[in-house]
């Protein structure tokens, strides 16, 4: 009778315990598939970075000293400077133009590629004005890469497009839409745009 009674329970225990091992095996199989996976990657990187450094190398100018920081996949806009902080002010920078040459119904295709070239050119001018030195470089502080916070700045856009104080363009008395960056003058549109005012004149 106890016989009977215990047999039929063993095989089940036995066939419980081996699907536990056969489990456990598959869990060993993943893990060891993951760290393999994982050393692939590593090798991967220390490839890319080996090639880097040889490129960064090269291009050094004598007496620089580069640290070189490889990122992450899928990190830039988190680590890049210009994606954490940078380009939005630049795109709503060029908005704002295409805003005012809507409303004041001026005459430019800002579709035609000269002038998308002609106006990121501007765009890049005015951004590199030593006036937003702090603005560049809070994109820097804000991605980790330096510690000391940069002291108060405006932005290009708050900056440029405040024409109140000068509302006239200082060469032709036309309506002003931006204060330049560099020289602090008010400019129409035409005096900005139309004849290029490409700008080193820094004017504290
Ligand atoms: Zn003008
Ligand atoms: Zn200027």
């Amino acid at each position: 009778m106890v016989m009977g009674l215990q047999s039929p329970t063993i095989p089940r225990e036995r066939e419980r315990e081996r699907e536990r091992e056969r489990e456990r095996e598959r869990e060993r199989e993943s893990e060891w598939e993951g760290r393999e996976r994982e050393k692939e990657r590593e090798r991967e990187r220390e490839k890319e970075s080996g090639h880097c450094k040889k490129t960064v190398n090269e291009v050094t100018p004598e007496g620089k000293n580069v640290k070189l920081v490889i990122k992450p996949k899928g990190g830039t806009k988190y680590v890049q400077p210009l994606d954490v902080y940078g380009f939005r002010a630049w795109k709503n920078f060029v908005r704002r133009f295409s805003d005012i040459v809507l409303i004041l119904n001026h005459n430019i295709n800002l579709h035609a590629r000269n002038n998308i070239i002609k106006l990121q050119f501007l765009v890049h001018n005015q951004f590199s004005s030593p006036r937003f030195q702090n603005f560049i470089k809070y994109s820097w502080y804000k991605s980790g890469y330096i510690d000391e916070k940069p002291n108060a700045f405006q932005n290009p856009v708050e900056y440029c497009y405040s024409v109140e104080n000068e509302p006239r363009c200082h060469i032709c008395g036309d309506v002003a839409i931006i204060k330049c960056a560099w020289c602090k003058k008010s400019l129409c549109l035409k005096h900005f745009f139309d004849e290029y005012h490409y700008c080193r004149n820094y004017i504290e």
